[in-house]
C-alpha cells in the first residue's frame, strides 16, 4: 500500500474515533442534564424534599450509574454527578455519598432492564407500607400499579435497623422484593420505582404517589373502588407514554432553576 492511501485510511480511523468519542460525550452530557432536570422535577411534583434520590445506568447492560453527590435534590447540578460501579463505590470522586446508594447499585445488578431509580419518601405512600391495604390502581395514569407493588420490611432481613439501606447486602434484600414489578414500598419509610428510562421512573414515581392519594381518598367514602381490570392494565402498559408530562416538567424545572439565580 502507497503511504498516501496508509495516511488517508489511518486519518479515516482516526476521524470514526474521534467521532465517537463525540458522540459518546454527547449522549453523557444529555444523560446528565436529564438527571438534573429529573432531580428538579420531583422536587417540584413533591417526591422528594431535602431527602430522596434518582440515578440513571451510564448506558444499557453498563455496570456503572451516575447519581448526585450528597444534596438536597432540588440543589443538583450537572458538576454534583458522580459516577458509581455496582458495588456503589465512587469511580473517583471523594465527595459525601448518599448513604442509601447501595439501593441503585443492588437494583441495577438485579434488573438489566432498568435504567433509571428513584427513591422518596412521600408520605401518602407510607399507610401502604405500615398496613394490609394494598396499592391498586385506580386511574389510567397509574395503571403500572396492577403489574404488582411489593411491601420490603426490613426486620425480614436485619431485626431493627436505623431504617435505612446502607449496605449492599440490605439492597440485595431491596431488590429481591422488587423483584420484576415497577416499584416497591419500604415498610415505615418510602419506596423505590424503576423504569426504562428516566422520564419512565420520574413520571411512574409522581402517578405512585398521585394514586396514593386519589385511593386513599375513595377508599374514606367507605363504598366499594372499581379499580383498573387486569385486561385494562394489560392495554394500559402498551399505552403508557409520559413524553408530554416530561416536556412539560422538564420546562417548568427549567424555568423555576433560572430564576432562583
Ligand atoms: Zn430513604
Amino acid at each position: 500500500m502507497r503511504t498516501l492511501e496508509r495516511r488517508q485510511l489511518l486519518f479515516a480511523g482516526a476521524a470514526t474515533l474521534l467521532g465517537r468519542k463525540l458522540f459518546a460525550q454527547a449522549d453523557r452530557a444529555a444523560l446528565i442534564e436529564d438527571l438534573v432536570a429529573a432531580n428538579h422535577i420531583l422536587y417540584a411534583q413533591n417526591i422528594v424534599d431535602a431527602f430522596g434520590h434518582v440515578s440513571v445506568r451510564t448506558a444499557p447492560g453498563a455496570e456503572r450509574y451516575l447519581i448526585s453527590r450528597s444534596l438536597a435534590p432540588a440543589q443538583v447540578t450537572a458538576a454534583d454527578v458522580v459516577e458509581y460501579d455496582l458495588d456503589s463505590k465512587p469511580i473517583s470522586d471523594t465527595r459525601t455519598s448518599y448513604r442509601e446508594r447501595f439501593i441503585h447499585g443492588e437494583v441495577y445488578r438485579a434488573r438489566p432492564d432498568v435504567m433509571s431509580v428513584v427513591h422518596c419518601h412521600a408520605p401518602s405512600l407510607i399507610p401502604f407500607g405500615i398496613t394490609k391495604v394494598p396499592l391498586r390502581p385506580v386511574y389510567h395514569n397509574s395503571s403500572f400499579i396492577g403489574e404488582g407493588v411489593p411491601v420490603f420490611e426490613i426486620r425480614d432481613t436485619a431485626g431493627d435497623t436505623d431504617m435505612l439501606i446502607g449496605t449492599s447486602e440490605l439492597g440485595r434484600a431491596l431488590a429481591k422484593v422488587l423483584a420484576n414489578k415497577p416499584a416497591v414500598l419500604m415498610r415505615g419509610h418510602g419506596a423505590v420505582i424503576v423504569g426504562k428510562t428516566i422520564m419512565d421512573a420520574v413520571a411512574r414515581s409522581v402517578y405512585l404517589e398521585v394514586n396514593a392519594r386519589v385511593q386513599a381518598q375513595a377508599m374514606a367514602m367507605g363504598q366499594r373502588i372499581n379499580y383498573l381490570s387486569d385486561g385494562e392494565v394489560k392495554k394500559r402498559a402498551a399505552a403508557d407514554e409520559y413524553g408530554r408530562a416530561w416536556d412539560l416538567w422538564k420546562r417548568q424545572a427549567t424555568l423555576q432553576t433560572a430564576a432562583s439565580k
